[in-house]
Formats: structure tokens, C-alpha cells, sequence
């Protein structure tokens, strides 16, 4: 069945976004001082839009860091009022959605292990019925375009019309340049059967290095798509996780100068 979405643009979310729309912020908040330092950074770029972090970690295995809870929130939320930039944060459960709206969260994601469970997704929708808030939704870590679609179509039929689908590559046991395989066939079978949906693409997570990260963003935007959410952190080295993949805000502005960035075609 061919699937059939309605969504708002990002230019009409009333965040004061764009055609292209970059978001940036630290893999995961880790203390207050790191949140708004990173903040207050990558508020220099003038192409940055929205700030992200994350606060509850979905790590593949366990004794990782899982993130700060709740008070990563307040963190957000002071760095939002100081830079003036919206803030975006992953859930994974109805919990985290109250909570976010309790914070002003602006817009939340879907993360990829998520993306993968249509219970957790339902939980998600339900919590959302009534609320209109944007939702981005992350393809799910292995390379399946209906359970993505279907994860777009469970938030959208809570009645989410600020809708955004998330590319960040897919796990594989084979070993290559990128920790997640990039597999642009399938954001770009999603462009034509689901037109309406803007697609922003995630190079921090396909990547899984610094090095490859202009590279894959160039690529996407010349595919058309939307935006770039890349991970960026004060000291990425001593990061607590994704240590190798986030760049100093610094990296984040000569990286976005370098980039060719025009507006997608509509
Ligand atoms: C993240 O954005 O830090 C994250 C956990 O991403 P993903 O869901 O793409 O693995
Ligand atoms: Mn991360």
C-alpha cells in the first residue's frame, strides 16, 4: 500500500527554521557546564538552527553510559534560553515525551533502536495524541524502509503533521570506512514513495569518525536533502559516548563554511 503522509514543512514550525535546517549538540549531555559551553559555541554559526543532545542513551551494551536523565533537561533547557536556540532531544518511551514537554523540548527524535520496535513506537504516538509538537523519526538500524515508513505513519496518524525522517545509516557485521553503511538507496526510495516528507541526514552516526563526516554531508545535501544533525561536544575526546565521531564546535563552523549548502529543490 502506498503510503500517505501529511506533513508541514519545517519552514512552518515556527522555530524560525529553513529549507535547510542544521542541528548540532553534544551525542549525549553529560554536565551542565559541557551542555552550555557547547551551547554557547555552536550558537556562533549562524547556520546552526537547533541545538541537540542526548539525555536517555539507548547504548547497545550495558555498564555504557546512559545518559543523565531528567536534570540533563534543566541543562537544555537554560542553554536554550541563553542561545536562543531551539533544542531537540531523542525518547524512547511515553515517559520521556512527558518529560520533554515538561522542559519545552522543541522538537523530539525517534532514535534508530526504537525506530525497530512498533510497540515502542505506539507508546510514542500515544503519548503524543493531542500535542503539537515536531517529531523526527530515525530509519531503524537495519536496512528496512516499511519499518521506517511504518514508524512515520504510527506519529503522523497521532495526528504529528511536523513530521521529519532522519537518515543515519544501517548496522552491518561487515567491516568498512563507515559504522553505519549509508545505503542511499533507501532515503532515496523514501523520497519517492513518501515525497512529502523532508529528510535530514545524520553523518556523526554513519560515519563513526570525525574524518568522514564533510564527505557524507556534502553527498547528502547534493541529494537533495534537508538538513544535517552532526554531533559536536567541547572536548570530543574525553566524550562519554561517540567519542570519535563528535567534532569541536570549532570543526562544526569551518566544516559547515566548506560545504556547498543550497535549498533543496521542492
Ligand atoms: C544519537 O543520536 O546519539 C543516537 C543514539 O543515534 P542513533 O539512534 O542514530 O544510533
Ligand atoms: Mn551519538
Amino acid at each position: 500500500m502506498q503510503p500517505k503522509l501529511k506533513t508541514v514543512p519545517m519552514r512552518d514550525w515556527n522555530l524560525g527554521l529553513d529549507d535547510f535546517v542544521v542541528i548540532s549538540g553534544p551525542c549525549s549531555a553529560e554536565n551542565e557546564e559541557q551542555v552550555l559551553n557547547t551551547a554557547r559555541d555552536v550558537a556562533k554559526s549562524d547556520k546552526v538552527k537547533v541545538l541537540r543532545a542526548g539525555i536517555w542513551k539507548p547504548r547497545t551494551r550495558p555498564n555504557s553510559f546512559e545518559g543523565v536523565g531528567e536534570i540533563g533537561l534543566k541543562w537544555l533547557k537554560k542553554a536554550k534560553e541563553e542561545t536562543g536556540l531551539p533544542i531537540a532531544v531523542e525518547v524512547a518511551n511515553a515517559q520521556h515525551v512527558e518529560l520533554c514537554l515538561k522542559y519545552d523540548v522543541d522538537i523530539l527524535w525517534v532514535g534508530a533502536r526504537t525506530t525497530v520496535n512498533p510497540f515502542s513506537v505506539q507508546e510514542i504516538a500515544d503519548a503524543l495524541k493531542g500535542i503539537d509538537i515536531p517529531v523526527m523519526v530515525k530509519n531503524p538500524i537495519n536496512p528496512d524502509l516499511q519499518l521506517w515508513i511504518g514508524a512515520l505513519e504510527r506519529i503522523n496518524q497521532a495526528g504529528i503533521t511536523k513530521l521529519a525522517a532522519i537518515h543515519r545509516g544501517f548496522s552491518s557485521f561487515e567491516k568498512g570506512p563507515f559504522r553505519n553503511i549509508p545505503k542511499w538507496e533507501l532515503p532515496i526510495e523514501l523520497m519517492r514513495v513518501c515525497p512529502e516528507i523532508e529528510i535530514i541526514c545524520d553523518p556523526s552516526h554513519i560515519a563513526g569518525n570525525r574524518d568522514l563526516i564533510p564527505f557524507i554531508s556534502q553527498k547528502a545535501i547534493d541529494m537533495d536533502m534537508h538538513g544535517l544533525m552532526i554531533e559536536s561536544h567541547i572536548q570530543p575526546k574525553i566524550a562519554l559516548s561517540d567519542a570519535k565521531q563528535q567534532v569541536k564546535p570549532a570543526q562544526l563552523v569551518t566544516l559547515l563554511d566548506e560545504l556547498t549548502i543550497r535549498k533543496p529543490s521542492s
